[in-house]
């Protein structure tokens, strides 16, 4: 299969490219040091409608689709990993849910701010489970005009610079997924509270927190969906969105390749370029190979969704395969760097850091293993 980006896409893809070049490359190291977020330039991607790009029109958004979505996040990633993840979760997958199961007046008002440059999170995961939503402990109970919602998520993306986000809870922890109920909730509702920042191994320009609920008073408009459709939404959701990921690796995996064979062509060893030694012209085919696959995989499950297929097996394998082929080219990247590699002096350091997490978080490689497997045997 041959895969050619449209005329607009690429228009899209080139103005993303510009941007990145001029505004984040040059500060996207200082940010990881200085562990901020780069709220000016988040708020210059949302005046050119790069966060609003995939969200409907009708409520301010563009119009496009996981494709075009997938293109900001790789261009982004190339510079900025930690900044692509507030992208990803909170203009995708944390949008993904209200977009689908919201009311007029819940699109009508978090699609826009959304588009407008509010940030959201979508907090899942609890501390006793992120692939198992089994033991989910965060409580909700009706009260006379709505809920009150108790527990605390753990892990959360965009946890200290979010507005607003998808909050999943339970009526009864025994009752199981039927049990599970999604909330949108606005980060100033009394009883929430933003808690541990965890301390990560990269992407630190982008806060991830534990969010806490000490009976935070829900509005009734407050639910997302149907009473007991939490889990469907969720699971929508990260099929949905974890193609986002695998254009994340593959953004980080073209990084560290292109820093790789600029290195490879200038530095010298034995009185000639690396280039020239054939191991790292193995390291580097090899890098050239599965980059290419990654892509392939990425943008053709993106296709897919855009066609509006759910492609559940094929947004599986691209974040897979992508991530764990991020993770080798890396890898690669870093031995080609020599010492240098392993300094923060190299970029391919910081890549070599942000990428491990693309094999972890949307469902860890286990679980998109898992995923594939069920599609391909139709077994529960
Ligand atoms: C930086 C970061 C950002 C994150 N952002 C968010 C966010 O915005 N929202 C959110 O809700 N969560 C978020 N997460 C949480 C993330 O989704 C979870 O960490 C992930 O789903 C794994 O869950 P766990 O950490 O509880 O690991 P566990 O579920 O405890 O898994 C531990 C290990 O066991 C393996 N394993 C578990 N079950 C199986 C199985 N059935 N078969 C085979 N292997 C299995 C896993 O693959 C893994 O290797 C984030 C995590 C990180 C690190």
């Amino acid at each position: 299969m041959h895969f050619e980006h449209t005329e607009e896409e690429r228009l899209f893809r080139d103005a993303v490219r510009e941007f990145v070049k001029a505004e984040v490359s040059p500060h996207a190291a200082r940010w990881e040091e200085e562990e901020q977020f780069p709220w000016d330039t988040w708020r210059q991607l949302a005046e050119l409608g790069v966060c609003g790009v995939s969200l409907p029109s009708e409520y301010g958004g563009g119009g496009g689709g996981k494709t075009l979505m997938c293109i900001a996040t790789e261009e982004l990633s190339m510079a900025s990993a930690g900044l692509a993840t507030a992208y990803l979760v909170g203009c995708g997958i944390a949008l993904d849910g209200i977009c689908k199961h919201g009311t007029e007046a819940q699109k009508e008002e978090y699609v826009s701010r959304c588009a407008r440059g509010d940030i959201a999170f979508f907090a899942l995961t609890e501390p006793e489970g992120g692939s198992d939503l089994g033991p989910m402990q965060t409580r909700y109970r009706p009260t006379t005009d709505g809920y009150s919602l108790t527990g605390t998520k753990t892990f959360i993306s965009n946890g200290e610079e979010a507005a607003f986000g998808v909050v999943f809870a339970t009526k009864n922890p025994g009752a199981g997924h039927r049990g599970v109920s999604a909330f949108i909730v606005n980060k100033d509702t009394p009883g929430f509270s933003v808690g541990k920042k965890e301390r990560k191994t990269g992407q630190h320009c982008n806060s991830t927190t534990e969010l806490v609920m000490d009976d935070c008073l829900l509005p009734e408009k407050s639910m997302l969906g149907k009473e007991g459709h939490g889990v469907r939404i969720a699971l929508e959701a990260i099929d949905k969105s974890r193609v986002a990921v695998a254009a994340q690796a593959l953004g980080i995996a073209r990084a560290a390749y292109d820093e790789s064979v600029r290195y490879a062509k200038e530095r010298q060893a034995f009185g000639k370029p690396l280039g020239q030694l054939q191991s790292i012209q193995w390291m580097i085919a090899d890098m050239t190979t599965e980059l290419e696959a990654a892509r392939l995989l990425t943008y053709s499950a993106a296709s897919l969704i855009d066609e509006g297929q759910l492609a559940i097996r094929e947004s599986a394998m691209a974040k897979l395969y992508a991530s764990e082929a991020a993770g080798r080219i890396c890898h690669n990247a870093v031995q080609i760097f020599g010492g240098y590699g392993y300094t923060r002096d190299a970029p391919v350091e910081r890549f070599s850091r942000d990428q491990r997490v693309t094999e972890i978080y949307e469902g860890t490689s286990e679980m998109q293993r898992w995923a594939i497997a069920r599609q391909v045997l139709k077994m529960k």
